[in-house]
């Protein structure tokens, strides 16, 4: 049956090698076993039901919450000779009977349906009429209610298909699920974890980018100028905004497509099309965008500002490039982005439980702007994917030209800094207290004595938030409760106050020169340190603590 699957490759979609992951999704169908399948975006997961759909007898059903896309997936099948057709609410009623009763009569090979179909008393009956090869769950992590897209529809799938008379093989589909996702899927759809076949989530032709402090609208415009003949996508994070973006090219002369909920349906389709045929290279858009849209050519996502988590991050940005070519993904970040999608969570009509984790979701985010690891590797990492390599030499963080410096000083200072102020406060009154502040706040909290040590003079308070917030994003510190973040210590954080771990960073060249002209003034008060250590008096209060002992304290502490 496999040189079957290997004949209809060739001859019917004209390819002469399986990627990776494909031959054994259709290796397992054909055999019967219910398979997972996770995939990037653009990986060729059409093909893992299409091909043993071909092979097997009857019709292949295609489970999928993307109604604009089943046209173009069904036009593509009849190009081809193969008999296919969808069944959803985008048809008039008459049409939609017309197709139930072909269906009943086994006409088709392929049929998609939206999973809302399985509602439908008419549907089941055709069903059980007729021989099933195989059931696809196109999206599957919209079955789970941990997926970022739940649709409490694909619930009712199930129960319904224990009414056939035959059990159909099932494959799940998926570009976007974390570890909890997965068992989910796997546990609704009876899917045993060895028929889980995970080629991994990276995306080798993606550049992740990160552009922190610059001026958005500039940045965009230079941008969009400099690559003109390109097809991209802008992602706004509210109507407004897009509206305003839209706005800015449009008085440019650039010729821009836009799309957001707000607008008239008719206005929506028509910049769509416009920019599928290229004829508006250039979209402006809310996360409304995209869904189900299959435009292979896309060169550029950028983000004009962070978005609400990174499964939503890395879908958007993953409409990039499609095709396989190289292609580009910007997220220009600036600190109050946070604000505003916490805002946005507040404001929305989540229960209380579901905003908890969407602040978590959001934290996750936001400690991608402020990692200095390599951003794909976040990514992975945050999907739980083990494949791929540490450092993917794409991103900006692993192009970062600059030298590496030892920050362990500077890390030792924050995080006992932290410890002293009892792990309660966040980011903004932690920066206060060791930047030396009297702040209403500093007093309030009563933390006079501790701000006069003035920890790190060398730095703004800026900067000293911005090493905060990479301490956070590369795990020395965690921040409890997303909604009123708490710092707290990491067991990694006592490694480091300990002198077993150090903190190294890759910094600009500009920001180093800056830093190394302010080394001798820290090590003045490390010197300073030194001594009273050494004579145990007047210890400063915020080496008081219990975890970390004197000694322990003395042999991080330079030996000047
Ligand atoms: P996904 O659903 O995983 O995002 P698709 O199934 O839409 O991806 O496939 C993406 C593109 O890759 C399509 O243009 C498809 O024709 C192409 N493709 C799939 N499998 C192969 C293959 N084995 N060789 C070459 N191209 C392929
Ligand atoms: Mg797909
Ligand atoms: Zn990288």
């Amino acid at each position: 049956m496999l040189n079957k699957a290997q004949k209809i490759l060739e001859q019917f979609f004209g390819y002469s090698s399986f990627r990776a992951g494909q031959k054994t999704v259709i290796e397992n169908l054909l055999h019967g076993h219910h398979t997972l399948a996770t995939m990037p975006t653009g990986g060729g997961k059409s093909l893992c039901y299409q091909i043993p759909g071909l092979v097997l007898d009857g019709t292949a059903l295609i489970i999928s919450p993307l109604i604009s896309l089943m046209k173009d997936q069904v036009d593509s099948l009849l190009t081809l000779g193969i008999s296919a057709t969808y069944i959803n609410s985008s048809l008039e009623s008459k049409e939609q009977i017309e197709r139930l009763k072909q269906l009943k009569a086994g006409a088709f090979k392929f049929v998609y349906v939206a999973p809302e179909r399985f509602e439908s008393y008419e549907f089941i009956e055709a069903l059980q009429a007729i021989k099933i090869s195989l059931i696809a769950f196109d999206e599957a992590h919209c079955i789970s209610q941990w997926g970022h897209d739940f649709r409490p529809s694909y619930r009712s799938i199930v129960p319904n298909l224990r009414k056939l008379r035959q059990q159909p093989v099932k494959v799940a589909l998926t570009a976007t699920a974390t570890g909890e996702v997965i068992a989910d899927i796997q546990e609704l759809l009876h899917i045993h974890p060895k028929h889980l076949v995970n080629t991994g989530f990276a995306r080798e032709n993606l550049h992740f980018h990160l552009e922190k402090g610059v001026n958005k609208e500039d940045f965009l415009l230079n941008y969009v100028r400099s690559h003109p003949k390109e097809s991209g996508i802008i992602y706004a994070p509210t109507r407004k905004i897009t509206d305003r973006i839209y706005q800015l090219f449009v008085d440019k002369g650039i010729q821009t497509a836009r799309y957001h909920a707000g607008l008239a349906e008719s206005e929506r389709q028509l910049a769509q099309e416009l920019f599928i045929r290229d004829e508006a290279p250039l979209m402006v858009a809310t996360n409304a965008f995209g869904m189900g849209i299959d435009k292979s050519n896309v060169r550029y996502v950028i983000h004009y500002s962070l978005p609400m988590n990174i499964e939503a991050y890395y879908q958007e940005a993953g409409r990039a490039g499609r095709d396989g070519e190289p292609s580009d993904c910007y997220l220009l970040f600036s600190a109050q982005d946070i604000q505003l999608q916490k805002f946005l969570i507040e404001q929305s009509q989540m229960n209380e439980e579901k905003k908890e984790r969407e602040y978590a979701k959001l934290q996750d985010m936001a400690n991608y702007a402020y990692t200095r690891r390599c951003l794909q590797r976040y990514i992975l990492d945050y999907f739980g994917d083990e494949k791929g390599e540490e450092n993917c030499g794409r991103c900006s963080n692993c192009c970062q030209e600059g030298e590496l410096k030892d920050l362990t000083k500077e890390a030792q200072m924050i995080l006992s800094c932290v410890k002293r102020m009892g792990e309660r406060f966040g980011v903004s009154l932690t920066a206060k207290v060791l930047k030396g502040s009297k702040n209403q706040k500093v007093l309030e909290f009563g933390f006079q004595n501790l701000s006069t040590y003035n920890l790190l003079p060398h730095l703004t308070e800026k900067d000293i938030t911005n090493r905060i917030n990479y301490l956070v994003a590369d795990g020395y510190l965690s921040i409890q409760d997303a909604k009123f973040p708490t710092l707290k210590l990491t067991p990694l954080a006592y490694d480091v106050l300990t002198g077993k771990a150090e903190v190294w960073v890759k910094v600009k060249a500009n920001e180093a020169a800056k830093d190394a002209s302010h080394n001798e003034e820290l090590f003045d008060i490390l010197r300073g340190l030194r001594k009273q250590i050494a004579t145990k008096k007047n210890l400063p209060p915020y080496l008081i603590f219990s975890d970390v002992s004197l000694k322990q304290m003395a042999q991080v502490l330079p030996a000047h």
